[in-house]
């Protein structure tokens, strides 16, 4: 089945609103021509509307980096799946490896993030990674099931159709050491077959995996020519938008 491919910029903890409007400038003019190929940002939350703005009508996604699955409350420092709607964003990453080892955030936790975010009409965008010493271990795949069924648990083929998923190695976030083309293959077809086992080989057939994890301009070609590598999630590589641009380029070229 044909996948659009989809590269998208995790911005993390950086860019003041100034500076989102800036890379905002620089890379439209970059991925104009860009048809093929589906882009979304992943700003902080004080940048999602100015970032909406600037991006306009050009296509270009904006996402937060995290979801609440509550629709209001006491809740400090939490944002909702309505708040990230009203500010400008169309989806929402959910259960990144930052937030599930330093803030807490489980598998139970993001199945109702997810739901949350399918009632409210925000495109979740699903997280998951298997640590360095779990690979090691030989645990990969059963970390992988164990997150894969904790956060789709209860919902039907409909539902996960509307979810991207996003494999993103712990040990290959931030770190300069991205997976090899062959592991990304071989996990995002592990992942597929997981997820056809249980919501049908249909709807595997037309989810998205992202790969994430030290993607560069230079190793983004081979990754995203995998037949099983719809896209990336790139962190550090996406504040620079001729980097991010040429990432987005190598998703026409895979
Ligand atoms: C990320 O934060 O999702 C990520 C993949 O980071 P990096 O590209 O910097 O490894």
């Amino acid at each position: 089945m044909e996948r659009t491919p989809l590269v998208a910029g995790n911005w993390k903890m950086f860019k003041t609103r100034v500076e989102a409007a800036d890379f905002c400038s620089a890379f439209l003019p970059l991925v104009d021509e860009l048809d093929e190929v589906d882009l979304a940002i992943c700003p902080p939350f004080t940048a999602i509307d100015i970032v909406a703005e600037r991006l306009g009508d050009s296509g270009v996604g904006v996402w937060g980096q995290n979801a609440h699955d509550a629709a209001e409350g006491a809740f400090t420092g939490e944002i909702s799946c309505g708040m990230l709607i009203d500010a400008g964003a169309t989806g929402a990453l959910l259960g990144h490896s930052e937030r599930r080892a330093l803030f807490g955030e489980t598998d139970e936790m993001l199945a109702r993030k997810l739901r949350s975010a399918l009632a409210a009409g925000l495109e979740p965008v699903l997280c998951i990674g298997e640590s360095e010493a779990e690979r090691d271990g030989g645990a990969t795949e059963s970390r992988l099931r164990t997150q894969l069924d904790g956060a789709l648990d209860g919902l039907s083929a409909s539902h996960v159709l509307q979810v991207t998923v996003a494999y993103e190695p712990v040990w290959a976030i931030g770190t300069g050491r991205s997976a090899t083309p062959e592991i990304a293959q071989e996990t995002h077809a592990f992942i597929r077959g997981a997820l056809g086992e249980r919501f049908g080989e249909e709807c595997a057939a037309a989810v998205r995996i992202l790969y994430g994890g030290s993607v560069k301009p230079d190793n983004a070609g081979s990754l995203l020519a995998q037949p099983d590598v719809d896209g990336a999630l790139v962190g550090g590589a996406s504040l620079d938008p001729q980097g991010f641009a040429a990432i987005a380029r190598a998703a026409l070229a895979g």
